[in-house]
């Protein structure tokens, strides 16, 4: 049995320059996946104009089957605003894409189960789309279109906490967060409604610093030397 911490490593490398939301919803969406016996691996995060350009040639000018409707510049993965993803085999190494594979054996086939998991965060499901699915693709569009984020456009601050609290929300209690200095873990934190929470002491401590409490005045005293 593969553990949470393999099956996030996986996709560690392919999360650099998502939108911060896009971000906080994928690590959730990993540990959702996971908690349901699916683990998964992001195969795509943010894509240049120019690789969603040589996509857009496959299966057109170029070998290989149409993978992608859209040009570049055209794609939410453009903006960090998208993912996909691949079922992680038991092996820890092979990928599925087999949209009706039902590998913890609940009669609902996986990609389903994930596709749920990811609209309960926010996500906007490629297999729901009626031309052209797209079973791997989740995005959050934030109500933009591709020419206005072309254009520069980008989620307002409001969107961005109403987004970061349905992320936090959908599981009814806050997200368990790993605070790690210089590499090491120094103890648990929640991240809850856009905010990382952990102990003062741990981390300060671990900083060198003494912690002391003053109930009279209920203030928490940190000193460095
Ligand atoms: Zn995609």
């Amino acid at each position: 049995m593969l553990t949470l911490d393999q099956v996030k490593s996986k996709s560690a490398g392919r999360l650099g320059d998502l939108h911060p939301v896009v971000l906080t919803a994928t690590g959730a969406l990993l540990q959702r996946s996971y908690a349901r016996g699916i683990p998964i691996m992001i195969t795509q995060g943010r894509r240049t104009i120019a690789e969603q350009n040589e996509l857009y040639a496959q299966g057109r000018t170029k070998k290989g089957p149409i993978v992608t409707n859209v040009r570049g510049g055209s794609s939410y993965h453009n903006y960090g605003l998208a993912i996909d993803f691949a079922l992680l085999l038991p092996d820890g190494k092979t990928l599925s894409w087999d949209e009706r594979r039902d590998g913890d054996n609940d009669k609902v086939a996986d990609y389903r189960e994930v596709a749920e998991e990811g609209k309960k965060l926010g996500f906007t499901w490629g297999g729901d789309w009626t031309s052209f699915k797209d079973y791997s693709h989740l995005e959050m569009t934030f109500g933009l279109t591709t020419a206005q984020l072309r254009a520069g456009r980008q989620p307002t601050a409001q969107q961005v906490k109403d987004a970061l609290a349905v992320i936090n929300g959908g599981s009814g209690q806050a997200d368990e967060l790993t605070i790690s200095l210089n590499g090491r873990k120094i103890t648990a934190g929640i991240l809850e409604n856009g905010t990382t929470m952990a102990p003062v002491r741990a981390v300060a401590e671990a900083l060198g610093a003494k912690v002391t409490y003053d109930p009279l005045t209920r203030t928490v005293n940190i000193t460095t030397a």
